[in-house]
């Protein structure tokens, strides 16, 4: 471990690039690789730029004819945080920015964090943040091309990340044998194409698991866990779905949990996550979302019908950092509580892993055939 080296970036110089039809430009221009976040705020509108021990190198800002702020100003609203308010002279409203970092270069030897400010009538009030943001606009409907359809499937945890333990049961395991099963049961059908966000055991982030089912073109994702509680006479699987907020505590103490994975790594990701969310659930992913719903009561239906143990209240929601594809339908399937001897028995056992990969890949048929039959 490294021990934490507080670095100082400097906020050498503020300036304008020459205004586009609809865009302006920002520049800030900076002697280090900045981890910003940026943000708009109304009444009056202000673009507020957050950067980690950043000291105030820049001119006092003196161009009155500037065409999109009155001025700029610096402070520090908390020890470590240098804050630069630009007071705008658009309204937040009817703006939209982008901003993201170019390193130094034959035409700067700073880094330079840009801010890119498009105007338009009539635009929704949306603000994006962070700089590895690639912003993923919902883009698609199934790809019925030839029939087929792509499911990714997300075995949890893996590799350095046991998931829970109970015994020598390991999450991360039952996950994985779970996945292969569900992989075989789809493919059986001829009617999908399957990949694995983790064919192995071994350690994925949960962003690059969400990425991956991007590039391979996701008509849904489905990721399998198995749940562990302190009362362990509790049993059955549950289906989660993606919310801002979770349904009860419980939710949100395992979406917390699930999702810490990552500071495992090394890197604490979660912030980017809420801004990552945030923009998602500003830019409405609600036909996503219906769709996920859906999936969701299918597999309930599903699982009832082949008379697999449910949790009581089985459709749940929280806020899980694999969830968050904007264009691909995805649910989270604790498949059972493996803190209880009974349930983590089954769940070790090939035929009832089995079992439940059928009743999911069967949910799947339901849900695309609806789909199909509907203007869902
Ligand atoms: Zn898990």
């Amino acid at each position: 471990m490294l021990p934490q080296i507080a670095y100082a970036n400097d906020i050498k110089n503020i300036r304008f690039g020459k205004p586009k039809i609809d865009t302006h430009r920002i520049v800030i221009e900076l002697s280090a690789d900045p981890d910003f976040k940026s943000f708009l705020l109304e009444n009056p509108s202000r673009l507020v730029v957050d950067i980690p021990f950043s000291n105030f190198k820049a001119p006092i800002f003196s161009d009155t004819n500037n065409p999109i702020i009155h001025d700029y100003r610096f402070g520090k609203p908390k020890q470590n945080i240098g804050r630069v308010v630009f007071d705008l002279k658009l309204l937040v409203s009817s703006i939209q920015t982008t901003s993201f970092v170019l390193k130094p270069s034959a035409e700067s030897k700073n880094y330079r964090l840009i801010v890119d400010i498009k105007t338009s009538k009539n635009r929704e009030h949306s603000v994006y943040t962070g700089k590895v943001i690639n912003i993923p606009l919902p883009q698609r409907k199934p790809s019925i091309l030839n029939n087929i359809y792509t499911i990714a499937i997300d075995a949890g945890h893996g590799g350095k990340d046991p998931g829970a333990i109970n015994g020598r049961t390991r999450e991360k395991n039952i996950t994985l044998s779970l996945s292969k099963q569900l992989k075989q049961q789809l493919e059986r059908t001829g009617r999908y194409k399957v990949i694995l966000t983790r064919p192995h055991d071994k350690f994925v982030k949960l962003r690059k698991r969400v990425n991956i089912a991007r590039k391979a073109g996701a008509d849904l994702f489905i990721s399998l866990h198995a749940d562990k509680i302190e009362r362990r006479n509790v049993h059955g699987t549950s289906i989660y779905t993606l919310s801002e907020k979770a349904s009860d505590s419980e939710s949100a103490k395992l979406a917390k949990r699930e999702n810490e994975v990552d500071i495992i790594a090394g890197i604490d990701l979660s912030h980017e996550d809420e801004d990552v969310a945030d923009i998602l659930i500003d830019l409405a992913m609600r036909d996503t979302m219906n769709h996920s719903n859906v999936l969701a009561n299918t597999i309930i239906t599903s699982f009832r019908a082949n008379r697999l143990d449910l949790l009581k209240t089985a459709h749940r929601s929280a806020g899980f950092a694999v969830l968050k594809a904007p264009d691909i339908p995805s649910v989270l399937i604790e498949a059972g509580f493996i803190s209880n001897n009974k349930e983590a028995k089954l769940l070790n056992s090939i035929t009832h892993q089995r079992k439940i990969a059928k009743a999911i890949a069967n949910s799947i048929n339901m849900y695309f055939t609806k789909i199909e039959n509907s203007s869902l």
